[in-house]
């Protein structure tokens, strides 16, 4: 407490008492982000709003040897926004100003603690769009979505956050501020930091500004919902789809426990018998569009265990199946007290047996487990509920997953898709990158952290 409260008057003499917090009640609720099972109260909580003023904590942090956190909407599923280490938790929330939306140069300029919907929205107001899409887009930050690249549901098409960051401003763990990149389509001088930063989940600089890419608004978007007796078939679908040379801006699926769970929690109207649904859709040009979600509904129909294909005929019914997908998570959450959601990534090809082994898993420790994904992108979250207050269930949760993570490896992929490594899949990093490979990463935070404060117990740690 004697801590807490020094580090606390301390920040309060640098930048006011406004921005500094270190009651009970604020650091609790900023002690934990969307991952279960991650707890840890900063010391002290503080809500910049300039980067001199983040520059200034950071420097204040590097002197003293005080732990600090980046964090935007603290949505993170992988508790990278938790203070583990204590220290400050620097909430970037406040500094959330779209500074600038450019229509001739296609983009723009914001501070990191702009929502996703929100940049989205601005450009929207100009027929631009940002298309990075999260299913948490109504509250993750810019900041948020830069720091650990953030994926979603048009990745095939659109690719992820890394495609769309044009430059940076950063603070590194010295307190200097530094500008990567910027508003050129082509600029090679010296290494590309603004790609290091993007993804580096707040262990080598805090972002301040970012410029982003937007391309022009799709006139028009079309969506279709294709049943399967498996998950299997419907993999097979996604690539029958790809094969035949469509490059679709969506392609999610669930599994039947998803299907439940979510026509349980929303009443759309699915079919609960369904082993797998599949929802695929494109935007563009109306013509276009319309023939692409034809082509797809066809293409999945000729798939043997297809059961039924239905377009939406229009805007709402659209709305209600891109709903059904992005409430999966919720839904799921309902069956049990315990939810553990995890991200992983195949490739594409491997993706019917990672979804048939990921359910034998399942079945062999005997737990709940729903699957549900960016099917287009090889991108999976099979989700656990089980009884928080049981701690075998927990246990055999946790040992599931660690295999889970070890057959994507095995087939090729990673044990990340989108989420991030932050504390939760730190244990599991080693097998995926190597001994070396982590050695590098350690060498590279010391060169940007060489304190070590920014995010400790995390990446580079
Ligand atoms: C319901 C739900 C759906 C989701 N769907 C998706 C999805 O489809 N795709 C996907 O990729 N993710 C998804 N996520 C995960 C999460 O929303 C993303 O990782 C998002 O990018 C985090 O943004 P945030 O503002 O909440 O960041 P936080 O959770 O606050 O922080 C995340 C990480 O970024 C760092 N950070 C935050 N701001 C900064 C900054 N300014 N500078 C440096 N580091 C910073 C933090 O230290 C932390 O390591 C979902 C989460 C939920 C709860």
């Amino acid at each position: 407490m004697t801590q807490t409260r020094s580090a606390a008057d301390d920040l309060v003499r640098l930048l006011g008492p406004d921005r500094v917090f270190h009651d009970e009640a604020t650091r609790e609720a900023y002690a934990r982000d969307a991952t279960p099972l991650f707890h840890r109260r900063p010391d002290v909580v503080v809500t910049p709003a300039s980067t001199a003023e983040v520059a200034e904590v950071v420097r204040y942090a590097a002197e003293t040897g005080t732990p600090i956190v980046p964090r935007g909407a603290g949505s993170s599923l992988c508790a990278g926004a938790v203070a583990l280490a204590g220290g400050i938790s620097l909430v970037l929330t406040k500094m959330d100003a779209i500074l600038e939306v450019s229509r001739p140069e296609l983009l723009a300029v914001v501070q990191p603690g702009v929502t996703t919907i929100a940049l989205d929205e601005a450009a929207g107001a100009q027929g631009l769009m940002f298309a990075p899409d999260p299913g948490s887009r109504t509250v993750s930050t810019i900041g948020g979505n830069i720091a650990t690249c953030a994926g979603g549901l048009r990745g095939l098409k659109y690719g992820v956050t890394r495609n769309y960051v044009l430059g940076l401003e950063a603070v590194l763990g010295t307190g200097e501020v530094i500008r990567t990149g910027g508003r050129l389509v082509k600029d090679v001088a010296g290494y590309d930091l603004t790609r290091l930063f993007t993804g580096s989940e707040g262990t080598l600089a805090v972002i301040t500004e970012a410029t982003v890419g937007l391309l022009p608004r799709p006139a028009a978007a079309g969506y279709g919902l294709a049943y399967f007796g498996d998950l299997a078939g419907a993999s097979t679908a996604v690539d029958a789809i790809v094969g035949a040379g469509i490059l679709p801006a969506t392609l999610e699926f669930l599994d039947n426990t998803c299907i439940r769970a979510v026509e349980d929690f929303a009443v759309l109207g699915l079919d609960v018998t369904a082993g797998a649904l599949l929802l695929f859709g494109d935007d563009g040009d109306p013509a276009t569009v319309e023939r692409t979600v034809a082509r797809m509904a066809e293409v999945c129909s000729s798939v043997p265990s297809c059961r039924e294909v239905t377009l939406a005929a229009d805007v709402a019914a659209a709305d209600a199946l891109l709903a059904a997908r992005r409430c999966s998570l919720p839904a799921l959450a309902r069956l049990g007290t315990l939810t553990l959601l995890e991200d992983v990534s195949v490739p594409r090809p491997r993706m019917p047996e990672a979804v048939a082994r990921i359910a034998d898993i399942a079945a062999r420790y005997g737990i709940t487990m729903g699957t549900f994904g960016h099917a287009g992108d090889g991108n999976l979250h099979p989700t656990a509920v089980v009884d928080a207050d049981d701690p075998a269930a927990v246990e055999a949760a946790h040992s599931a997953f660690a295999e889970v993570f070890r057959l994507a490896i095995d087939l090729g992929g990673t044990i990340s898709g989108e989420h991030g490594i932050g504390a939760a899949k730190l244990p599991y990093l080693g097998a995926r990158l190597g001994e070396t490979h982590l050695g590098v990463l350690r060498r590279v935070k010391a060169a940007f952290d060489p304190a070590g404060i920014l995010n400790p117990g995390k990446l580079g740690s």
